[in-house]
């Protein structure tokens, strides 16, 4: 028997709904022309949640074509508030369906509800802040003397975009706020390790009244329609986030294709700087939101932790002593900080590091194990002793496990914090002032966070510099990044 179009699920909370497993395209949940379908699993127990449809690369191209469909209408070249009316009604939505995605989210990703409800509260603000750009995106005017008209327009584009798996719903949120905003169209392929949000949200897109074929979601696999995506003819961009090394094929496969404009969020080994004038409890709160939320499956997780020698005793202290109270184990339980590392292949390799690190000599703080039983869960990870060419101090780990370093002076720490392929983020703690302005003017990296550490708006830009991507999401720069600007210069005939 084949697999319906829509399954019900029963949630480890007892609430039971309906989950679409078909392809997304024009407003519709259809079959893929094989009819191949995938399991997915639920990382805290291991077990088969359900299965959903495969995207090919002929469905990709049947998508492509419901959203080149879709350019050419009203949506596109239309009024703007028809746009900001379906991103309000769908941050609505999604506020009205909190509880059921934030569940959803925690049975595919195995990451803790406390940490899904918050990605589904970013999701709704984003989807709001789109909204309200909507009919602030323009060009300018141009004066060149009396002889031309010259002005700019910001032209939206068919898009192709490609999400991860750490934060499925709220990386869908920072690829289509955007498009809506700018009238841009795409097609949308979720990680085939975390399909389901991205499927329901297709449900909520039609409530919310977007016309058909402006958004496509399909759930496949990288190598086929990942590649089919990032190779497209006919995609004037494509939008990627996950690892540097993935970047690089979809970077390589848009210049071979069609030169489409790219952009990427991809991999970082982020330093966290601790100086000696640091507030020690307040410090250690952010250094384990740096490293342990998500349970460190975060693209600017901060992975290593550089210490002033002055206060290096008391932060170590401190932060073993708070790091062994974070509740670990069933995700679905409301105290719960750190979920299942999101699949089988991310716990092996995380646990790789883990003994690469021992054998190479670093010293275990805490941690340094899974926890016994059903479920990928690893306990949170501190090693100390370590040495600049250890695999854990250099590699993106994607998971709970910090190096921490130990520095003198403010130089000393600028050079240990630039000793990485990486430019995603970085965090500094210290009150003074100067310090501040010096250590973020020679961090390179994208985003600084001072005395906060993964702490996000939508109106401020996110995205890497060096190996961890180009361009930006959020704030006003990615409107730049979904749009192309047209120059339009007339020349003005002398009439009497
Ligand atoms: P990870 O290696 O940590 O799983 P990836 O960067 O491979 O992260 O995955 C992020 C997204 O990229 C997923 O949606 C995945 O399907 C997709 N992807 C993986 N390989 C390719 C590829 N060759 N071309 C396009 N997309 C890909």
């Amino acid at each position: 028997m084949s697999l319906p179009l829509e399954v019900e699920i029963k949630l480890p909370t007892g609430t039971t709904y309906k989950q679409p497993t078909g392809l997304f395209i024009n407003n519709e949940f259809v079959y893929p022309k094989q009819k191949k379908s995938f399991e997915v699993l639920s990382p805290s127990t291991e077990e088969v949640i359900t299965s959903v449809y495969e995207a090919l690369e002929e469905d990709v191209e049947t998508a492509v074509q419901a959203a080149e469909a879709a350019y050419k209408t009203n949506w596109t070249w239309g009024p703007p508030e028809a746009r900001a009316a379906v991103l309000y009604k769908l941050a609505e939505l999604v506020d009205k369906n909190a509880e059921l995605l934030a569940s959803i989210e925690t049975f595919d990703n195995g990451k803790s509800l406390q940490n899904s409800k918050g990605d589904v509260a970013l999701t709704a603000a984003y989807f709001r802040s789109c909204a309200g750009w909507c009919d602030k995106i323009t060009g300018n005017l141009i004066n060149t003397g009396n002889s031309h008209f010259n002005y700019t327009q910001r032209v939206p584009m068919v898009c192709g975009q490609i999400i991860p798996w750490n934060f499925p719903l709220l990386m869908l949120s920072w690829k289509l706020g955007p498009v809506l905003a700018t009238g841009c169209t795409t097609v949308l392929k979720s990680a085939e390790s975390t399909p389901l949000s991205a499927l329901y949200v297709g449900k909520l897109l039609v409530e919310a009244g977007m016309p058909k074929g402006v958004v496509n979601i399909i759930s496949g696999f990288g190598a086929t329609a990942g590649a089919a995506i990032a190779s497209h003819p006919r995609i004037d961009k494509v939008a990627f986030t996950g690892s540097t090394n993935v970047g690089k094929i979809i970077m390589k496969a848009a210049a071979e294709s069609n030169l489409k404009k790219v952009t990427l969020e991809l991999g970082g080994k982020s330093p966290n700087v601790v100086f000696d004038d640091a507030d020690v409890s307040k410090t250690v709160k952010h250094l384990i939101t740096a490293i342990f939320f998500n349970t460190g499956e975060v693209c600017c997780a901060g992975s290593r932790i550089l210490i002033q020698s002055g206060i290096y005793d008391k932060i170590i202290k401190e932060f073993k002593k708070e790091t062994e109270k974070i509740k670990i184990g069933n995700p679905f339980d409301p105290e719960t900080f750190m979920g299942a590392q999101a699949s089988d292949i991310q716990f092996k390799k995380i646990l790789k590091y883990i003994n690469s690190g021992i054998e190479q000599g670093a010293t275990v703080i805490t941690g340094g194990k899974p926890v016994e039983g059903k479920g990928y869960f690893i306990k949170p990870t501190i090693f100390a002793d370590v040495r600049p060419d250890m695999d854990i101090v250099k590699d993106e780990i994607f998971g709970p496990v910090v190096s921490v370093i130990k520095f003198d002076t403010v130089d000393e720490a600028i050079e240990l914090a630039n000793d990485t392929q990486y430019g995603l983020a970085a965090g500094i703690h210290t009150n003074d002032i100067n310090k501040i302005m010096k250590v973020s003017n020679a961090i390179k990296a994208g985003t600084i966070w001072v005395n906060t550490y993964n702490d996000f708006h939508p109106m401020v830009p996110f995205g890497g510099f060096s190996a961890s991507g180009i361009g930006r999401e959020m704030g006003e720069e990615v409107f730049h990044e979904y749009t192309q600007v047209r120059a339009v210069r007339i020349a003005i005939s002398n009439t009497n």
